[in-house]
């Protein structure tokens, strides 16, 4: 099973302290990276760092995101009696219902292959320790973000709608959470800098969408203007989702006659052509490709087309927010 280092992700990698006994030790094992990370984490603040007032919306999303981290896992109340009072359709009903009222526009249930799952941990305490989560059975859902405010891209508007969507979906997945390990069944939460999941591989077992040449989760309705979170657990689900996806809805062929994100991607960092015409054709077992693959976004790995995160993520540092460029123009989900 070839599963990704959530350490060789470009948000983990430029996590790491200059000095630090993990910075050394990773740039020990991939020094053909360290200096271009190095420059990376040396660029200045970016043209938008005046807007203190966005910036300090932002950089607060991000910091309450942070402190609410470690209730992601949690145990399962000791007093189980519940389990046996509410079916499991019930239960199944119950979730669906909790998700939509906090605010999903998209959800799922699905058993999720040991792909979609990091096989080390990058981000914060859980930094390389290795992903043993038992739970195969998982929650899956979307929140939209508006697309006004996502059209402000590359602009702070853009990355405050982004940060609010990783909160209302780390709100959802500690909600689903609590609410099975309430019942007495074993739940953990998966978000922003908390995930033992690779979560657009996830959403695309549960039949939500799939991945196009962006490198994001392209969903019928909305395109890829959402954000994802998910719930891994013990509970089992009876009926699950991934077939339910419109037959229709092919995004590797809408993708293959457009290019729009590619040619509006300042930082070329989206491929125009697919991965077999480049030879790029994902993770292989040998140490050469793992290297020359390091800068492929996770999601992108077994997709046709492979983003190249390091020059999305200098375009970021750039901007001073998340760019979002391509996600503004994508016309898919606007006018199936
Ligand atoms: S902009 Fe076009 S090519 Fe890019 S992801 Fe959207 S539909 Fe696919
Ligand atoms: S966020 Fe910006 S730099 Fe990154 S892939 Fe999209 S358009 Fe390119």
């Amino acid at each position: 099973m070839n599963r990704f280092d959530e350490r060789d992700t470009i948000f983990s990698r430029l996590e790491l302290v200059p000095g630090s006994k993990q910075y050394d030790s990773y740039y020990t094992n991939r020094p053909e990276l360290k200096d271009t990370d190095d420059r990376l984490r040396t660029l200045s603040a970016g043209v938008y760092a005046h807007d203190r007032s966005n910036m300090a919306r932002i950089d607060s999303a991000f910091r309450f995101l942070k402190d609410i981290r470690p209730l992601a896992p949690g145990p399962a109340k000791a007093e189980n009696s519940s389990q046996n009072a509410i079916s499991i359709k019930e239960i199944e009903q119950g979730l669906h219902a909790a998700a939509m009222d906090y605010g999903a526009v998209l959800y799922g249930q699905a058993v999720l292959g040991l792909e979609c799952f990091y096989s080390v941990r990058g981000r914060g305490p859980a930094y390389g320790k290795p992903v043993n989560n038992p739970h195969r059975n998982a929650l899956i859902f979307a929140v939209e973000m508006n697309r006004g405010k996502i059209s402000h891209a590359p602009r702070p508007e853009e990355a405050v709608e982004v940060t609010r969507a990783y909160v209302r979906v780390a709100v959802i997945g500690m909600i689903l959470s609590y609410f099975l390990r309430e019942l007495g069944y074993e739940a953990r939460c998966h978000m922003d800098g908390e995930s033992e999941l690779i979560l657009p591989a996830a959403a695309q077992v549960a039949g939500l969408g799939k991945i196009g040449r962006i490198g994001l989760l392209l969903t019928p309705d909305f395109g890829p203007r959402v954000r994802l979170g998910a719930v891994t657990t013990n509970f089992p689900a009876a009926s699950f989702s991934g077939s339910n996806l419109n037959e229709a809805h092919q995004p590797a062929d809408y993708c293959a006659r457009c290019d729009l994100c590619a040619r509006r991607c300042p930082g070329k960092a989206i491929p125009f052509k697919a991965a077999l015409e480049t030879g790029k054709v994902g993770l292989q077992n040998t140490t050469a490709a793992k290297k020359a693959d390091t800068n492929v976004a996770p999601e992108t790995k077994n997709s046709p087309w492979k983003i190249e995160h390091k020059a999305c993520f200098a375009i970021w540092k750039k901007f001073g927010t998340d760019c979002g460029i391509c996600v503004s123009v994508c016309p898919y989900g606007e006018a199936q």
